[in-house]
């Protein structure tokens, strides 16, 4: 296996480059917007320097640099709290072969060079400023801080490789082999050179460096061009996930109005998906140009967890925010990338049903929002979506699914909301579809109490909560007709009367039914009536 070969520590000097890559992205947009910045961006790129003598490596960028207030906040703060901790685990799970995962769990890119290096040092110079700040750290817990003259504009950030193991050549990373070998692997999609520059050793003339990576856009190549690998190195660059997207989706809009796109879906919501401050959206280019971050223009908020890059040819490099949200090309684009999502989506379902499964335990929840707010897809969401049912314990279930289920002469879906799988099966409003076995769907996720309302059907059946109204099931296989209910209501007239008269104000109405099999009585809201959460729900807004 050619993994073997390679090994999670080789995974620092990605982050670097990230870093660095972003800086450059970062000026030149400064650079655009701000033409007193007074920064040269005619040549910008990145550098790998090693020296096998000193034992260094360094990476250097001539991007936007930090100020000295920056790098005490952006580097400094995660050195003091708690990062001995973190560089100490982290050296244990390299050993364990789990480094990488420790390294996107804590978010901590930079740090991921003290698995190799036992001290690291950063000179850093913001562009548009005159004064230097220099960064150095064992880190294990404390950090120096000073301003420096002299110090060029962008960032070099340098390593004091750990000593050499003996056995473990293929990890020298002073060897330009093992530079180049890694930046190809994980880096080659950057859009900035990125070069070595080999190490002073012979004196003479200063040797040429040499640019390491093809630096093609991935988005603007052919599928078949491509390898899977390369699709989540961008993605990992880009979303600052260290695990494998689920789903990779190109798109290819030709015509008057020309852009690629490649997005990709997550294998994993993150923990803040339902946060206000969740920075939702794509990156946008302009003919391979970065433009911004979190573009959300080109996706609804239902798809918010969609990562990706959109590259149009015919955007002015200018564009803002809020010129994208109202630009009518911004708009189309939207809608086929939002429709392109769903059709993958779709076709997950019967290409790879395990796939799906984890897609929606992931991100169901949010795609409902779709439900609410987007009616032109709302079929093909009702169609890809999947609920909790009494059908099986474990396996969700499509609607198309449960039609086809249906009872004989049963012409509604039923469903119930609730906090959790158990406390809605232990309603005493399923009672009677459970004695009559009759599926029901079971809906625990808060939007669920609202787009059942809004949607109201699929296929032409009504979407009905079995805690709604009169639910007669007795009639549908003839065992209690009109006749025998009037009669039985008589019967218990009187003390359907003293309830009434008892619980007051508080209820509507006391009558018989037919929908308990072994509880005595249950609440029941009338079919237009909010159900209590959502009750809950308005209070609490203050409504
Ligand atoms: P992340 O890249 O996920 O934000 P990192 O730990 O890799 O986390 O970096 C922390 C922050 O430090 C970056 O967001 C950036 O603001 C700053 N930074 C790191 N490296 C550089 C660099 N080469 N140039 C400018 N800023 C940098
Ligand atoms: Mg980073």
């Amino acid at each position: 296996m050619i993994h073997s070969v390679y090994s999670n520590k080789d995974v620092f000097l990605r982050e670097l480059v990230s870093n660095a890559s972003d800086a450059l992205d970062k000026l030149r947009l400064a650079a655009l917007k701000d033409d007193t910045l007074g920064a040269d961006v005619s040549d910008l790129h990145i550098d790998i320097e090693t020296d096998g003598e000193a034992r260094t490596l360094t990476v250097r960028d001539n991007g936007i640099g930090m100020s000295y207030d920056e790098v005490g906040r952006l580097i400094g703060t995660i050195a003091n709290s708690g990062t001995a901790q973190f560089v100490k685990e982290l050296r244990e799970a390299q050993d364990a072969g789990g480094a990488e995962g420790l390294i996107g769990q804590f978010g901590v890119g930079f740090y991921s060079g003290f698995m190799v290096a036992d001290e690291m040092t950063l000179v850093t110079r913001r562009a548009g400023e005159s004064q230097g700040t220099r960064w150095s750290s064992r880190g294990e817990g404390t950090y120096t801080l000073e301003t420096v003259e002299d110090a060029p504009q962008g960032t070099s950030v340098t390593l004091h490789l750990k000593p050499a193991d003996s056995d473990d050549q293929l990890h020298d990373y002073t060897s330009a082999w093992t530079i180049k070998d890694i930046v190809k692997r994980y880096s080659d999609f950057i859009t900035w050179p990125i070069r070595t520059v080999p190490g002073k050793t012979d004196g003479d003339a200063a040797p040429e460096p040499e640019t390491l990576n093809s630096m093609k856009a991935l988005w603007a190549r052919s599928r078949e061009e491509v390898s899977d690998d390369e699709y989540h190195e961008l993605y990992k660059h880009i979303s600052h996930d260290w695990r494998e997207p689920l789903e990779t989706i190109r798109l290819q809009a030709e015509g008057t109005f020309e852009y690629q796109a490649l997005l990709f879906v997550p294998s994993h919501a993150p923990h803040d998906l339902y946060t206000q401050g969740y920075k939702r959206g794509v990156q946008l280019y302009v003919k391979r140009v970065f433009i911004m971050d979190d573009c959300e223009a080109l996706l609804p908020p239902y798809l918010r967890f969609v990562k990706g890059v959109v590259d149009a040819a015919d955007l002015s490099l200018n564009v803002s925010r809020e010129i994208l949200q109202q630009d009518r090309h911004i708009r189309m684009m939207q809608r086929r990338l939002t429709k392109k999502i769903l059709s993958t989506v779709k076709d997950t379902m019967t290409a790879a049903p395990d796939r799906y499964a984890t897609f929606w335990r992931e991100f169901g929840s949010v795609l409902k929002e779709g439900l609410l707010s987007d009616s032109d897809n709302r079929e093909t969401l009702l169609a890809v979506a999947s609920f909790a049912s009494t059908h099986a314990d474990d396996e969700p279930t499509t609607l198309a699914a449960y039609a086809e289920r249906m009872k004989d002469g049963q012409e509604d879906i039923y469903y119930l909301t609730g906090e959790t799988r158990e406390s809605i099966e232990n309603s005493p409003h399923m009672e009677a579809f459970r004695a009559k076995g009759i599926e029901v769907l079971l809906l625990t996720d808060p939007v669920d109490e609202v787009w059942v309302d809004v949607v109201g059907e699929f296929d032409g059946r009504r979407l009905r909560s079995v805690a709604k109204g009169e639910v007669d099931l007795g009639t549908q296989d003839g065992e209690q007709g009109d006749g025998e209910r009037e009669k039985r209501s008589e019967e218990y007239a009187g003390l359907l009367g003293w309830m009434k008269e008892t619980l007051g104000e508080d209820v509507k109405e006391v009558r018989l039914s037919s929908r308990l099999t072994v509880s005595p009585a249950c609440i029941v809201s009338d079919a237009h009536d909010l159900t209590p959460a959502l009750e809950n729900m308005y209070r609490a807004m203050g409504q």
